[in-house]
C-alpha cells in the first residue's frame, strides 16, 4: 500500500496525530474496590486493563489482567482484598495526555511494555499536580486505529 501515491505522507500524518482524536473510552475503578470486582469490570467493559483512583477521581494507579490473575491463584480473598493491594502505583504510572501524537503513545507501549496508557490531564490540587483520567490508548485501540487508517490509503 506504500506505493499507493500519496500513501507515505497519509501514514506521516496518522502518525502525527493527536491522542485526544484516537482515545478510547477508560474504564476507572475505584482503589477500594475489590479485586472481585474489578475482575468482574474487566469482563462487563470487554477491557484488559483498570485504572485506578482514589476518591477525588483523580488516577493513584493501574491494574492488569495478570496483577489480578496472580492474586486469584493466591489465598487471597478476593472479594474482601482492594485492588489497591495489587495495582502498579503512582508515580510509576506511564500515561499519555490528549495533545501527545500517535506515535509518542505508540512508543510508549512498546518502549515500556505495557498494554493500556492511561490518557490524562494535569490539575493542581492544593498545590500537587494530580491527574485525571480522560481516556484510553490501548494496543486494541492502537490496532483499531492502524486498521481504519490503512484501509483509507
Ligand atoms: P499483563 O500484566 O496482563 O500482561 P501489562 O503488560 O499491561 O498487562 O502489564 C504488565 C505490568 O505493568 C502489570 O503489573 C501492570 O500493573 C503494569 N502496567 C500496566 N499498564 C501500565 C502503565 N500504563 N504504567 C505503569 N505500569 C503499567
Amino acid at each position: 500500500f506504500v506505493k499507493e501515491p500519496g500513501a507515505v505522507g497519509k501514514l506521516e500524518k496518522l502518525l502525527e496525530m493527536k491522542i485526544e482524536d484516537l482515545q478510547s473510552h477508560p474504564v476507572v475503578v475505584q482503589e477500594s474496590s475489590s479485586v472481585y470486582n474489578a475482575i468482574v469490570t474487566l469482563f462487563l467493559e470487554d477491557v484488559g486493563t483498570l485504572f485506578v483512583s482514589d476518591k477525588e477521581g483523580y488516577l493513584v494507579g493501574v491494574v492488569s489482567r495478570k496483577d489480578l490473575l496472580k492474586v486469584t491463584i493466591g489465598e487471597a480473598d478476593i472479594q474482601k482484598l482492594p485492588v489497591s493491594v495489587v495495582m502498579s502505583r503512582m508515580p510509576n504510572i506511564i500515561v499519555t495526555k490528549p495533545e501527545e501524537t500517535f506515535y509518542t503513545a505508540l512508543r510508549k507501549l512498546v518502549d515500556y511494555k505495557v498494554d493500556a496508557l492511561p490518557v490524562v490531564v494535569e490539575e493542581e490540587v492544593n498545590g500537587q499536580t494530580r491527574l485525571k483520567v480522560v481516556g484510553r490508548f490501548s494496543k486494541t485501540t492502537l490496532a483499531n486505529v492502524l486498521a481504519s487508517h490503512l484501509s483509507e490509503l
